[in-house]
């Protein structure tokens, strides 16, 4: 990942696989606003990967309706702070 980064960051530009790596992160909106212009550029210029980010998106769509398989840590934290008040408090 950061060997990636800074390969990025040399070129100021990213190719195909850059964009496919960083694909789910652009459509769930986790991309720094000068990562996600780069891809949005790269995608102007290349048709696969249009297809391929449309292709993403429909699955993250579907995956979206699913219940999350990694809940975020504060969840995951506040569960295990309950479990621990369950027992101290028997
Ligand atoms: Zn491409």
């Amino acid at each position: 990942m950061n060997r990636m980064l800074r390969r990025m960051f040399r070129r100021g530009d990213f190719d195909c696989r850059d964009t496919r790596e960083l694909g789910s992160d652009y459509l769930e909106d986790g991309l720094a606003p000068q990562k996600r212009s780069a891809i949005q550029s790269h995608l102007d210029k290349c048709g696969p990967c249009r297809a391929f980010i449309d292709s993403l998106s429909a699955t993250i769509g579907i995956l979206a309706r699913l219940p999350r398989a990694t809940p975020p840590a504060s969840f995951k934290q506040s569960v295990l702070d309950r479990t621990r008040e369950e027992k101290q408090s028997h």
